[in-house]
């Protein structure tokens, strides 16, 4: 359960806006950070100024950064863009802190803020465009502090004071630019690694093809295209025939060696690489979005011819029988399989070698289908 307090945190710092990965979370929650605190801050600081009478010019400057910190802060509410709010404060921040230095002096030790550039720019804007950004900044700020030597604060701004003040900023500015790049390599190394997690979970490892899990997946995406656009959808199961026999003769390395010949000739035969999979063993599952059974049919019997005529370095002819169906509106997704299924078992049964279609299929002989773990 969220207390008041984090729900309210939420909702200040991470409102309604999408993030993709830990990154953008972080940064989001920077830029509302910085966003509000600067507004609400400099607000203030307007407003006492302005009640005091004591200080129009400060009054003003605060003023204008405070309401431009507030119009970033609302305006990633509505248009939910990120690197505009961040454009706006790391701009706001920029004339802000040199309109300060130059008005102000280093009245109260009023050059500490600076220290807040470094930080949020860099790590908003990425290390590299915010070192430039930074050092920008910082060359300007030296150089309107610098002409405030032995004048400012009644000439206690001496030259030991600037350069003081300029080390430490450029430390702080090393320092951070060390951790946003380290932070960037580490952040592209789990991109690196999740991506090749994600390929992964969806590759079969022997053939390179996707796997049950995905083609399922993508099988449900299909149905649900075919019956938004009411178009054609279809579905063959290959299966090579008398597999067994090549693992026995040859080998079980062989029979993985014909299991990839395949694989590559469909690969290289059909349309759309990303509809076809290895559904199990020596199966694999094809569809054919947009696609009439008849069109289906045809592009099978051109892979069955592709196949009897393929070189596996065996004197055996690998041959492979096809079953196909096409969508029927109410039909669902593991319905269509078993269509497709009872095509592939009618195929066998006809002598192996050929594609046959389900809605050719005698009722008697459908069987019923054995759902398979996913
Ligand atoms: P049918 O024509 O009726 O399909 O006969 P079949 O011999 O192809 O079918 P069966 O189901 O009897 O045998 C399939 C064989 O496929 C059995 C299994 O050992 C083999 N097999 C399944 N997966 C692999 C694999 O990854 N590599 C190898 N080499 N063999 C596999
Ligand atoms: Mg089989
Ligand atoms: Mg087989």
């Amino acid at each position: 359960m969220q207390t008041i307090l984090q729900k309210t945190y939420l909702w200040l710092f991470v409102g309604n806006i999408a993030f993709e990965d830990h990154n953008a979370y972080r940064k989001l929650l920077l830029v509302n950070v910085l966003l509000l605190i600067t507004s609400v801050t400099l607000l203030s600081f307007a407003l006492l100024s302005a009640l005091s009478f004591d200080n129009a010019l400060i009054a003003s400057i605060d003023f204008l950064a405070g309401f431009l910190a507030l119009y970033a802060y609302l305006d990633l509410r509505f248009s939910q863009n990120i690197d505009k709010s961040i454009n706006i404060g790391v701009a706001t921040l920029f004339i802000f802190f040199l309109g300060l230095a130059y008005t102000q002096h280093n009245n109260d030790f009023i050059l500490i803020w600076t220290i807040f550039f470094p930080i949020f720019v860099m790590t908003l804007k990425g290390h590299k465009e915010g070192i430039i950004i930074t050092l920008v900044f910082y060359s300007i700020l030296f150089f309107v502090v610098y002409q405030g030597i032995g004048s400012w604060q009644n000439g206690a701004w001496n030259f030991q004071s600037f350069i003081r003040f300029a080390i430490a900023s450029l430390i702080l500015t090393y320092i951070i630019y060390v951790k946003e790049s380290a932070l960037n390599q580490l952040i592209q190394k789990e991109h690196s690694a999740l991506n090749e997690l994600k390929r992964l979970s969806i590759t079969d490892s022997l053939t390179g093809l996707f796997n049950r899990r995905y083609i399922n997946k993508k099988l449900e995406l299909e149905i649900n295209l075919a019956i938004q656009n009411t178009t054609p959808l279809s579905l063959a199961i290959l299966d090579i025939d008398n597999f067994k026999e090549i693992n026995d003769q040859y080998g079980h390395n062989h029979g993985d060696y014909v299991l990839q010949e395949v694989s590559d000739l469909l690969r290289l035969h059909l349309p759309q690489e990303e509809l076809l999979a290895r559904w199990g063993g020596e199966e694999f599952l094809i569809i054919f979005p947009n696609q009439s059974i008849e069109t289906a049919m045809q592009l099978c019997n051109e892979i069955r011819e592709k196949i009897i005529h393929h070189r596996c370095d065996t004197p055996i002819n690998i041959t492979a029988s096809f079953g196909v169906a096409e969508y029927k509106i109410g039909n669902e997704h593991n319905a269509f399989i078993a269509r497709a299924d009872n095509a592939l078992y009618q195929a066998k049964k006809s002598g192996r070698n050929q594609v046959c279609r389900y809605d050719e299929v005698p009722h008697n002989q459908t069987r019923l289908f054995d759902e398979q773990p996913n």
